[in-house]
């Protein structure tokens, strides 16, 4: 199978789809020479997937083949019914064609993605809002989380909450129904809310599950310590919550500190369009401690005010769907995952999938590991019944029947081997050119490979870069160390234990394996390797000039000429070139500087010297000599 593509073209998509647009407005003008708006046509959609081939393309664009095929060769494409065209060229033929090429939900079938499509549905409830607390590091997100949970999760209960875990559930009473309990109504109900809180890390390295947590977050609560203001990930966070269209509340933390300045925190944020209420914006900005706990129950309420506002719905009906939020291999329970319902009812013994793993619903947990028997939308589980770890972010889909979740299983599988295929493809490409650091990783649970991977991919240098060559949850195995060897590749085990056969082979072959336990030591260290591998970056710096005025020697031995010095120094030792004509024709050291009988180390500008070059030392009178120093800079990503 062979993906085909474009190579270099001359004007980027956009340029070009702005060039024909100016074209078809330069034509209907042309024609009745009026200033009328030209009438522009809807495009007939086409949703196609990253890599789809020729026969796929035409059947989705309900064009005969032999249409499509003479387009891709209009544009220089030579591809048969049976080849594989990548996304980019489909868009291009697409504009062509007259078509608006959409790109097509990979992970979900048509099938799937109506299932998932809350808002067709017909029996909506209220359900309760998907909260994520992001903030710079050390700003005191995880203060606040357990704060939370520790003023409003009976945690004896159930022994705790188990390491992993990476959302809860809290309730509270309506804040109004509580002003009116205090009115002196003591009888009536309390009426509760739920808020799910769901925990994405905090460091950079965690970009990856900071995106994937704003993506399932109905809202943000962006953390700016009083202390420390507006930082780097703070506005990486507001970009985040704004691309997804995520409302913020902002919570100022730490006001405790003496040199807490929320003045200065609020106008900083107020750069970034978030300006709270007292100030005549329509940001929720609320002060806290998160380590004292004055402040937490108003952003509490604060969240349930804005919930109320958002009528987040979802129906309790229908065949859950979710999104995985967590995920390791269990020893007694095989692979255990944490997911988020997001629309429907998730029962014990439903068949589902996760991307291109599935099974049925063995055990059913809530938030702090009790059975349950079911959970509807905005619930955060826990989830055994898979035979292997399914990857972070990927959807779980529920069906009524195995057979169907075996072949969508299947389904995803075949795209994501196309996928890879695409990637690789690019991969290939790359190899020639530059230098490739192998990496093996292997971590503790899917969001950390996840995440590692991420930042990993992001050093990006034309010289140097990573290749990983192959990735998993749990413990350094056999087969990664005897992968290491035959790749030279250097193992990175994350939060798990290397297997005796493996330390083995490790051991004997030498192989470079370096365990972590914080991703951002992890990163640095492989940053350093890889900055290593780059070739330093060779500069020339001119020290002295002179020109050749006199011919003294020129044997076997050596050569030796006389120069006036016109500028600069020149030292014994100091690399030299000549230069004849424009044109550099020799180059070696000064083996010897001599003034009348004396040998000296350096002159200065405006001198006659005598210099002794090594034999074969070209030159002619009136070429310029050039002395200079060599220095290498190391190169940075
Ligand atoms: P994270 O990196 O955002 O999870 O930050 P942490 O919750 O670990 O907090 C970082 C540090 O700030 C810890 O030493 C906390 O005790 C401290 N901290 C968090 N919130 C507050 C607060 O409201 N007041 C004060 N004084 N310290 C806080």
């Amino acid at each position: 199978m062979q993906v085909v593509a474009f190579k270099k073209r001359k004007l980027s998509k956009k340029e070009q789809k702005a060039a024909d647009k100016q074209a078809v407005i330069d034509i209907d003008q042309n024609r009745d020479g009026s200033n009328e708006k030209p009438e522009i046509k809807e495009k007939k959609k086409v949703a196609v997937p990253e890599v789809v081939s020729v026969k796929d393309f035409a059947e989705r664009s309900e064009l005969p083949v032999t249409e499509v095929i003479s387009q891709l060769i209009k544009n220089g494409v030579m591809a048969n019914i049976n080849e594989n065209i990548d996304f980019e060229t489909a868009e291009i033929i697409g504009d062509d064609l007259d078509l608006q090429i959409i790109r097509e939900e990979e992970e979900v079938s048509d099938k799937e993605s109506e299932k998932l499509s809350v808002a067709s549905s017909k029996n909506l409830k209220p359900r309760p809002a998907v909260v994520t607390i992001m903030g710079h590091v050390d700003h005191g997100k995880t203060t606040l989380l357990d704060k939370i949970r520790q003023a409003h999760v009976a945690e004896g209960e159930s022994g705790g909450i188990t390491q992993h875990i990476s959302a809860y559930q809290i309730e509270i009473s309506d804040p109004d129904a509580e002003q009116s309990s205090h009115q002196g109504k003591p009888g009536k109900k309390k009426k509760m809310h739920s808020i799910t809180f769901i925990d994405t890390p905090g460091h950079s390295a965690f970009s990856t599950m900071r995106s994937h947590g704003a993506s399932i977050a109905d809202i943000v609560v962006l953390l700016v310590a009083a202390d420390d203001g507006v930082m780097p990930q703070t506005k990486e966070i507001i970009d985040h919550a704004k691309a997804h269209n995520i409302p913020i509340i902002v919570a100022i933390n730490k006001v405790d500190l003496p040199n807490a300045d929320i003045i200065k925190v609020r106008q900083q944020l107020s750069e970034y369009e978030l300006i709270g209420e007292e100030w005549g914006g329509k940001t929720i900005i609320c002060e806290l401690s998160a380590k004292t706990g004055k402040g937490v129950d108003i952003l509490l309420e604060m969240i349930i005010l804005q919930t109320g506002m958002m009528e987040l719905r979802a129906d309790p009906a229908v065949l859950a769907t979710g999104v995985t939020i967590e995920s390791h291999m269990h020893k007694g329970a095989g692979a255990l995952v944490v997911v988020l319902i997001e629309n429907g009812t998730l029962r014990l013994g439903d068949p589902f999938t996760i991307g291109s793993v599935y099974g049925k619903v063995r055990i059913l947990e809530d938030f702090l590991e009790r059975p349950i028997k079911s959970a509807g939308p905005s619930v955060p589980v826990r989830v055994a019944g898979l035979r292997s770890v399914p990857n972070f972010g990927d959807r779980l889909i529920s069906f009524s029947d195995e057979r169907e979740a075996k072949s969508a299983a299947e389904k995803y599988l075949q795209r994501s081997k196309i996928r890879k295929f695409a990637a690789a493809k690019t991969i290939s490409k790359d190899e020639k050119t530059e230098k490739a650091l192998n990496i093996i990783v292997k971590a503790d649970v899917a969001g950390s490979l996840e995440a590692i991977k991420k930042s990993l991919n992001e050093f990006k240098h034309p010289d140097a870069r990573i290749k990983i060559i192959s990735e998993g949850v749990g413990a350094v195995a056999e087969s990664d160390a005897t992968m290491a060897k035959a790749t030279s590749a250097i193992i990175l085990a994350f939060r798990v234990a290397i297997s005796l056969p493996a330390r083995k082979i490790i051991e004997k072959e030498k192989l470079s394996t370096m365990a972590y336990d914080v991703i951002y030591e992890l990163v640095d260290d492989v940053k350093g390797i890889l900055q290593e591998m780059l070739p330093p970056i060779v500069s020339e710096t001119e020290t002295g000039k002179a020109k050749v005025i006199a011919e003294f020697r020129n044997d076997k031995k050596s050569v030796v000429f006389g120069v006036r010095t016109e500028k600069g120094v020149l030292k014994s030792g100091d690399q030299l070139k000549i230069i004849s004509g424009g044109k550099e024709i020799w180059r070696g050291k000064i083996l010897s500087l001599r003034r009348g009988k004396d040998n000296v180390s350096e002159v200065p500008s405006g001198i006659e010297v005598g210099i002794g070059l090594s034999a074969g030392a070209k030159y002619s009178i009136g070429d310029e000599i050039i002395a200079f120093q060599i220095s290498e800079t190391k190169q940075t990503l």
